[in-house]
């Protein structure tokens, strides 16, 4: 079996019938990279970059940033590192900030929500990607996007950016791609028209579900109602990759359900393009591609689809790979 997996190592993740699809890995910090290249992942398909604003008593200087992004670019080069801005307030709270305490976190003052109330961080943390850029292949990711108007402000954030650093003479990439999560309901129902702004998206099944569902990712008592399965969820996820390929831009997942064994058929039949996993989950999901016809798998999504509640697919998926 781990022999098996290490024969792996340098191979396509590509379906029987010829689908080729990107498996890359999410990390934290650069020290992630060492297990990233050992698992022989693609890229990067998420890099949390709010650790880096986590336990300390004030803000990273953009020179630190800077370090932290140039070195996962540098050691992942030529291959594609999606960096996500900073998502800090639902779970993650971070002191020096001084947020008020909130009734409901995860629905509040958050991620891009913070950025663009709070320029001066989203700039410094802009301006770090930007320089880094040069040293790799960088993708930029904006977190909890709800509406068009927050992708087209942090957009322009980004622009106003890259002007300030012509005038001052630093150089960055030409050609970095722009894209956001797809996290938020609201966002899934637009993805139609979002999908005409960004050059990618990337759907966060964790929160995708927690607000889907209105069930709370953290809270224990309610766990059973936390369910990948949910019919919703799954039309969903059918909605953003169709109305991304649409659009001709490419369609990843970085949330726990990308590296999750019992969901990779399906998601592979709907016809997503990146998963995005923990660094341990990539050579035995290459492996379970590998074993898959794309074909198949589209008519068994279709099947999928057709069902109505989560445990009706769930058994349709265990006694198929029985
Ligand atoms: C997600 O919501 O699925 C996601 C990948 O982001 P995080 O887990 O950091 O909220
Ligand atoms: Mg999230």
């Amino acid at each position: 079996e781990k022999k098996e997996l290490e024969n792996l190592k340098g191979q396509e993740s590509i379906t029987l019938d010829g689908r080729k699809v990107e498996l890359a890995g999410n990390i934290g910090t650069p020290n992630d990279i060492e297990g990233l290249l050992k698992n022989d992942a693609e890229g990067v398909g998420l890099y949390r970059t709010e650790f880096i604003y986590m336990d300390r008593d004030s803000l990273p200087t953009e020179d630190e940033q800077f370090e932290a992004y140039k070195k996962v670019l540098e050691a992942m080069s030529p291959k594609p590192v999606v960096i996500r801005t900073l998502d800090i307030g639902g779970d993650k709270e971070v002191s020096y900030l001084n947020i008020d305490k909130e009734m409901n976190p995860f629905l509040g003052y958050r991620a891009i929500r913070l950025c663009l109330e709070q320029r001066d961080i989203f700039e410094t943390q802009l301006r770090a990607l930007l320089r880094a850029s040069i040293y790799g292949n960088l993708k930029i990711m904006f977190p909890m996007i709800s509406s068009l108007e927050e992708l087209l402000e942090a957009k322009k954030v980004l622009e106003k950016v890259k002007k300030d650093l012509d005038n001052e003479g630093i150089k960055y990439a030409s050609n970095i791609e722009v894209g956001m999560m797809i996290e938020v309901p609201s966002a899934a129902i637009i993805s139609d028209i979002l999908a005409k702004h960004v050059d990618f998206f990337s759907i966060g099944t964790n929160d995708l579900i927690q607000y889907t569902t209105a069930v709370d990712r953290m809270n224990q008592k309610i766990r059973h109602l936390y369910n990948p399965f949910n019919p919703a969820v799954i039309r969903l996820i059918k909605m953003v990759i169709d109305n991304g390929h649409k659009e001709g831009i490419w369609v990843g997942m970085c949330g726990e359900m990308a590296g999750d064994k019992k969901m990779i058929p399906i998601l592979l039949g709907l016809g997503l393009d990146e998963f995005s996993m923990s660094p341990i989950s990539i050579l035995p999901a290459r492996k379970l591609i590998k074993s898959l016809s794309s074909e198949e798998m589209k008519k068994f999504a279709d099947k999928i689809l057709s069902m109505s509640t989560a445990e009706e697919i769930e058994k349709y998926i265990e006694n198929y790979f029985k």
